[in-house]
């Protein structure tokens, strides 16, 4: 496997930082020992996350192509769209980021507070459409695209969370390499590692990544989606992508892909009371937030799975956090007793 041949533009600190959780272990009983890498704070850029590295093998060709403008589509609240308006920002790109209406949930300002507020201030073009939930390539986004091009621009296009990009995948191929340098210096080795999916990528580097040392099928998918047929043919499809283009040394099956399909209800966007729980738990064991859309749901399950006995005794599982927090602030009225 060969990550290096391919340029990578630094915009995170470095190594994420891995800790472990030690009062939610001793919480859920104390048999199972869990561990956080925390890539919701990876970068400077505006909180970073998830796409801030994957987005770090997508920069260098917008940059060699000398494309002016960074387009980006995602939910009014996405994550994605606030990380790729900072990046943008930090390179003296221009930004357009069209914001469709992904989740049912309406809460006192949703559209004006969190990861929108930011992309506002951080200049990017933010354009409300009506669209719905959907991961796939859509009208709106050609649109954008094309007005760059109409006003002379050079668009460089960034699809939902940097999924459907050909290099979309390499950024956490490189987190499985660096999550094994820091085993090496941990002493130990992860049993499994727990993560949140949607659009794919990000559990698709990793399997890819893990696959390097026989780990892919340990790699823990929680489906956030809700729609879990799409997500999943989506994971297995960029993992076999990717494997060909590192040149993994052996093909991807379905086998390689895990994804539970419990924790992702009742939609894409909206906690259920297990998700809000576990917020809350989380919160008040360890300091650590994470967010009703994605890291909640993978947080619930991997506190379930403990508290089922389905990690056996004595397993060293990491959390992976990928981000999500600043979406905290448009579900106000959930948290507004706690
Ligand atoms: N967690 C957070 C905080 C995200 O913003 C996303 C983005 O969709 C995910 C998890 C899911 O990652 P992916 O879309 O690569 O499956």
């Amino acid at each position: 496997m060969n990550l290096n041949r391919f340029p990578r533009h630094a915009l995170t600190f470095g190594p994420s930082p891995i800790h472990p959780l030690k009062r939610l272990s001793a919480h859920l009983g104390g048999k199972v020992e869990l561990f956080a890498k925390r890539e919701d704070c990876n970068s400077g850029l505006a909180f970073g996350g998830n796409k801030t590295r994957k987005l770090e093998y997508l920069i260098p060709e917008a940059l060699a192509e000398q494309c002016d403008t960074l387009v980006s589509i995602g939910g009014i609240q996405s994550n994605q769209t606030r990380q790729v308006a900072a990046v943008a920002a930090h390179l003296g790109m221009k930004c357009v980021l069209v914001q469709e209406n992904w989740v049912n949930y309406s809460d006192a300002v949703y559209d004006r507070v969190g990861n929108i507020e930011m992309s506002r201030i951080l200049g990017a073009d933010v354009r409300l459409d009506a669209a719905g939930f959907d991961i796939g390539i859509r009208p709106s986004w050609q649109q954008a695209l094309d007005d760059v091009r109409r006003a002379g621009g050079k668009p460089f296009p960034i699809p939902a969370g940097c999924s459907e990009h050909r290099l979309g995948g390499l950024g956490f191929v490189g987190f499985a390499e660096e999550v094994r340098a820091q085993e090496a210096s941990l002493g130990f080795r992860f049993d499994y590692i727990v993560v949140c999916s949607v659009t794919g990528s990000t559990q698709a580097g990793m399997v890819v990544g893990f696959a390097a040392d026989g780990r892919a099928d340990r790699v823990i998918g929680i489906d956030a989606s809700a729609k879990p047929a799409q997500t999943r043919a989506q994971i297995l499809r960029i993992a076999q992508n990717t494997a060909e283009l590192v040149a993994l040394g052996r093909a991807i099956t379905d086998q390689d892909v895990v994804l539970d399909t419990r924790f992702g209800g009742p939609e894409y966007g909206l906690p259920s009371e297990g998700t809000l729980e576990a917020i809350r738990l989380c919160a008040r064991q360890e300091g650590m937030l994470t967010d009703p859309v994605y890291e909640g749901k993978s947080m619930h399950a991997m506190i379930e799975m403990v508290r089922q006995g389905e990690f056996p005794a004595g397993s060293k599982v990491l959390y992976a956090h990928l981000g999500g927090v600043p979406a905290l602030n448009a579900y106000s009225f959930l948290f507004r007793n706690g």
